[in-house]
């Protein structure tokens, strides 16, 4: 058993935080489980140092560099800029480029206009070293895949993190060669939407991701969201397509471990 996490943030600050559960016991859990590979996903310059430490103690754990539209929003063009130089530094031993992309709600979306200039040129960055892209899009169809249209995707690919949208908006992605990952919004009962879509989404373009520490399904007895939440994301997506999760597992690790040629 090896499966792969192919999005999480384990060198997120809340871990440290969390009462009575160590990082070092969250990844030791998901090892027991069968989850091997923990792929991150960037949020800024700082996130990328901590998930060096992290990465040279657990080596189980991947890297992944790029500037969230949440950094971007909360920083000015000057220090997005600057960011983007060392970004490009990093860019020959990252696994994959991201996240990146565009966040329309309310409190991100007065920062479009720099949200959308940081995007382009991410994209960029990633089609010139052909990385995949990890790309994080919230309210933003249309406009994202306007620019995915206009700048190309790097022939690497890349996938939609966290997708929770219809079977129309999973389409639109994969005609541009990127792949969907589903995580914890998949095990909300009432989410018809996702689970018809995932239900018709080819298993070669499916990726498991836990966004831990958050978006835990359902139901979760922890304060925060763990990698070996998968197996229950796995377990539904089994359900929905009528096999066993086993194979969802299985069949999910590879199309990482292609995309990310790891
Ligand atoms: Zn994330």
């Amino acid at each position: 058993m090896s499966f792969i996490d192919i999005h999480s943030h384990l060198a997120d600050p809340r871990f440290d935080s969390e009462p009575d559960v160590r990082l070092e016991q969250v990844i030791a859990e998901a090892k027991q489980s069968g989850i091997s590979t923990f792929v991150q996903g960037g949020v800024g310059p700082e996130d990328w140092a901590r998930q060096e430490s992290l990465a040279k103690i657990h080596s189980e754990i991947i890297p992944v560099f790029g500037l969230h539209p949440y950094w971007v929003s909360a920083h000015t063009a000057d220090e997005c800029e600057q960011a983007l130089d060392v970004l490009a530094q990093k860019l020959k031993t990252a696994v994959a480029v991201g996240e990146m992309g565009l966040d329309l709600r309310s409190p991100y979306k007065n920062c479009e206009g720099l949200q959308l200039e940081i995007f382009e040129r991410q994209l960029e960055l990633a089609k010139f070293a052909n990385k995949p892209v990890v790309l994080h899009l919230v309210r933003a169809h249309e406009e994202a895949l306007r620019v995915l249209n206009l700048f190309g995707l790097p022939d690497a690919g890349g996938f939609v993190h966290s997708f929770n949208g219809s079977l129309k908006k999973a389409n639109d992605f994969m005609s541009l060669n990127l792949s969907i990952s589903v995580g914890g919004a998949l095990c909300r009962g009432n989410n018809k939407v996702l689970q018809q879509a995932v239900a018709q989404i080819p298993l070669e373009y499916l990726l498991l991701e836990s966004d831990s520490p958050d978006q835990p399904p359902e139901n979760w007895p922890m304060p925060l969201n763990h990698p070996k939440s998968i197996l229950l994301v796995a377990e539904k997506m089994a359900q929905l397509k009528g096999i066993k999760s086993r194979e969802v597992l299985d069949r999910t690790s590879q199309n990482a471990r292609k995309l990310l040629a790891l």
